[in-house]
């Protein structure tokens, strides 16, 4: 690490950009304070943060530059809750540029260094708040085995931000905080819509092109086939984000296209949140409430409706809309394939076999909502069961209901003939329990971000203790293993941070 000292002037004032990028200087900061690191990520990019502190610190929380970086925000659009929104950002993300490592190039980007020439009326900052649900979510992610960006560092920049957190005009000072997210890419399906909808072919050719190669280089030449193997790419790879995302019970929130990612990464952890209670109506964006576009079980749909656009934005470089069409069709028979792949492996089944294993999904579905049952303790439970063991089967299963005595008898007889069923199912397997849950514990985590153990963290650290922030760092590290010291983060939501609707409090973004 070495400091970079020529200054570059760049104007961050806001306005309507043309281009693809903008040169934006990160804002210097009162008091940065680095409170939480990556350390695999930084050996990755080659920095040893002990030996350099401060100038680590000062580089992520965009008070210094290093030689050769050239900090600039990307220009894109996005259509928000179903609507056009014209040029939307990165209104608070600079990227400080692009570094070679063993897993290739990786672009670092600062989230939160203040304004840019896309940040609109607002001040391109963030509070410690969201960037500790960032830090914290994105990890997780990785170590859960689902495709998303990753988090570099978390940094307190010593300033105050002014922040309305439930949008009732009660605004507050809190501490602002900059995390450095780290990504092959971070292009959006609204990097291309933009130029589209300006008409601009040029721009938006080479933005392909550029995005071919970069991330798809084994794609060739730039041309129309390419451009449509690219499509059919981005549509596979968003298909099996949202598979894992039904896997481990993941509502991003946000489904916007300005935060789906090209690479089929998951992107823009905002006011996401992890299912306890199975319920494939829940969403954790307040805004979204009434809609419900974005809850758990509407991300397929809209993953795919996000797509159309996406085909609608590059149809000036393919000119026939057959093929695309075709890709777009395919992304549901794929889904649905691999959605049955993912919940037979769930179940702890060999193959999936449709036609008897849909109908127990199904009723296993409409159970664990009816019952409130906590998805991700079912399903480790679920893995100790036999029949034998599991006579007594609300018992067995005792801890994974919210409201055990409010079962009613016909709740219970539900449950105890699907459980039979189900050890018909799986008396088809070759292999015998113990390589059963062996197998089902590696897609089944024991441990997920739950709202409240965020939550918790938050307010630990806006006091000024990360004590939680680093335990939690460290329990996701190893998500599908028992942890015994860790048991206490494995339990399911307790009954402060429900709220009137029985589900998860809020931990909205900002
Ligand atoms: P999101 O819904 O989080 O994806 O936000 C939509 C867009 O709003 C982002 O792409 C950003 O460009 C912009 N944005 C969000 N928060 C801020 C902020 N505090 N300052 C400037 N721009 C912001
Ligand atoms: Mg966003
Ligand atoms: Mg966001």
């Amino acid at each position: 690490l070495k400091h970079f000292t020529a200054d570059k002037i760049t104007d961050n004032y806001p306005r309507q950009v043309t281009q693809a990028y903008s040169w934006a200087t990160p804002k210097k900061t009162a008091a940065p304070k680095l409170i939480a690191i990556t350390p695999e990520l930084a050996l990755g990019i080659g920095v040893n943060v002990d030996d350099n502190l401060a100038l680590f610190t000062d580089v992520f929380s965009g008070n210094a530059l290093l030689d050769g970086m050239q900090p600039y925000a990307m220009n894109y659009g996005g259509h928000q809750f179903g609507h056009w929104a014209g040029q939307l950002g990165d209104g608070r993300a600079i990227n400080l540029g692009q570094i070679k490592t063993d897993s290739g190039l990786l672009t670092l980007q600062l989230k939160g260094a203040g304004p840019t020439p896309y940040s609109r009326t607002a001040d391109g900052l963030a509070v410690l708040r969201s960037s500790v649900r960032e830090f914290l979510c994105s990890e997780a992610m990785y170590h859960l085995g689902v495709p998303t960006t990753r988090a570099l560092s978390l940094c307190l920049t010593g300033d105050k931000v002014m922040r309305d957190m439930f949008y009732n005009g009660n605004v507050k000072a809190e501490p602002g905080a900059v995390v450095c997210r780290v990504s092959k890419s971070f292009l959006r399906f609204g990097c291309f819509q933009l130029p589209a909808t300006r008409g601009d072919v040029t721009l938006l050719k080479q933005l392909v092109d550029y995005s071919i190669t970069q991330n798809f280089t084994h794609l060739g030449q730039p041309c129309k086939s390419a451009y449509l193997k690219w499509f059919q790419e981005i549509s596979e790879s968003t298909c099996q984000l949202i598979v894992h995302w039904m896997r481990v019970g993941f509502v991003h929130g946000v489904m916007n296209t300005d935060n789906l990612s090209i690479i089929g990464e998951t992107i823009d952890y905002g006011p996401y949140g992890w299912i306890d209670n199975f319920d494939l109506h829940w969403t954790p964006n307040t805004t979204d409430a009434q809609g419900k576009r974005y809850c758990f079980g509407a991300q397929a749909e809209i993953g795919q409706w996000n797509l159309f656009q996406l085909a609608n934005a590059i149809y000036p470089l393919i000119e026939d809309a057959e093929p695309l069409n075709e890709i777009l069709n395919n992304y549901a028979t794929l889904y649905q394939q691999s959605f049955g792949e993912m919940m037979a492996s769930k179940l702890g089944f060999e193959r999936y076999i449709k036609d008897k294993d849909d109908t127990l999904f199904l009723e296993l579905e409409h159970l664990m909502s009816e019952l409130t049952i906590d998805m991700t303790l079912f399903y480790r439970i679920l893995a100790t069961a036999t029949p034998e063991n599991s006579v007594d089967a609300i018992r067995f299963f005792h801890s994974c209901f919210y409201q055990p005595q409010e079962l009613t008898q016909a709740d219970k007889e539900h449950f105890i003939e699907w459980l039979a069923s189900y050890f018909v199912r799986l008396a088809l397997n070759e292999s015998g329990h113990e390589q059963r849950k062996v197998k089902m514990n590696s897609v089944n985590p024991k441990y997920v971000l739950r709202n409240y153990l965020a939550q918790q963290a938050i307010e630990q650290a806006e006091q000024g203790d990360y004590t939680l922030l680093h335990t939690l760092q460290r329990v996701f590290l190893k998500p599908y293993e028992d942890q015994p010291e860790f048991e206490i983060y494995a339990a399911k939501r307790p009954k402060w941070a429900e709220n009137k609707a029985g589900s998860s409090m809020l931990s909205c973004s900002s």
